[in-house]
């Protein structure tokens, strides 16, 4: 069904459905008619391209990535978005829609059995109150993915898509960009959403790397990032002598021979320095 980000259609639809938006599932629905053909063009869909799309609501994106794509598969938690779906769908039959919680779905399993032999992508309005869960799970699992565009709260977008090694990066920015590169696309005001959210958003997109861009333990690795970003007002010294318990002379040891100050604070490090600071740690 084409149209549905307009206000009216949607109102119309969720009426006739008896449905009521539900704050715990995040559900804000895209309105703003430019939004949803933006993101499926940039989500890489296209033919030959099959796209996994999180949370679909009534819809409206899934329109534009079934125009696109050879196949869409959307997992949508809430089960009384369904009948939803298979009306505002009922034009296209190259969309299958699974009631799931995506956290919990093993998605290599999906795409080895639904896009065998494809290019496979990601596209999703996300859930606010997952963020970081999913696109973590999206990364760690090492999905056969070439890239995953997402929309999320514009203060998560900014972190992921900040520099490593600067005053805005985080543990979410370093463990983002060991698994892939991310780029801020464009942002998409809360007006936007009905209802509205109280905060701004923004599209990012990261293409996810073939290699890890350093050779380290990834265990260790993700350890010390935790480690590091945990206490961000101390010195790196400190906070992952807390976060790793050591001593702080083990711990310092540990720096010089990865030639990383001690003063130094996490979010001034660069994954060279993180890859060389787990390289030292002992088992
Ligand atoms: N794609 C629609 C749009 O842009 O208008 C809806 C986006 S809305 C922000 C998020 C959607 O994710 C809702 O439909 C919600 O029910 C669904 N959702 C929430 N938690 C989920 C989960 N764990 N797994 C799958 N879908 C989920």
């Amino acid at each position: 069904m084409r149209g549905l980000s307009d206000i009216g259609t949607i109102k119309d639809i969720l009426h006739r459905h008896g449905f009521t938006f539900s704050k715990a599932l995040g559900q804000n629905f895209l309105i703003n008619p430019s939004v949803c053909p933006r993101m499926a063009e940039l989500s890489g869909a296209g033919e030959g391209v099959g796209v996994i799309e999180i949370g679909p609501g009534i819809g409206v994106l899934t329109n534009e990535l079934c125009q696109l794509a050879d196949k869409v598969v959307a997992v949508e938690l809430d089960k009384r978005l369904i009948p939803v779906l298979g009306e505002t769908l009922a034009e296209y039959d190259n969309v299958k829609v699974i009631n799931a919680d995506v956290l919990e779905l093993d998605l290599n399993k999906l795409i080895e059995e639904d896009f065998s032999g494809m290019e496979v992508v990601i596209c999703a309005n996300l859930p606010y109150y997952i963020t970081s869960p999913v696109i973590m799970k999206l990364l760690e699992d090492k999905l056969p993915v070439t890239a995953i565009t997402v929309m999320v709260q514009k203060e998560a977008a900014q972190r992921i898509c900040a520099p490593v090694g600067s005053r805005e990066s985080g543990a979410v920015t370093v463990s983002v960009n060991y698994y892939a590169e991310p780029s801020l696309q464009f942002h998409v005001s809360a007006g936007s959403f009905m209802p509205a959210p109280k905060v701004d958003s923004a599209v990012i997109r990261l293409d996810v790397r073939k290699e890890p861009p350093v050779i380290t333990d990834e265990e260790k690795f993700f350890r010390v990032v935790k480690a590091a970003f945990s206490q961000r007002r101390k010195v790196i010294s400190n906070s992952l002598s807390l976060g790793l318990k050591m001593s702080k002379d083990e711990i310092n040891k540990v720096l010089a021979a990865a030639n990383v100050p001690s003063n130094a604070r996490a979010e001034k490090l660069s994954l060279d320095d993180f890859a060389a600071i787990a390289g030292n740690l002992r088992d």
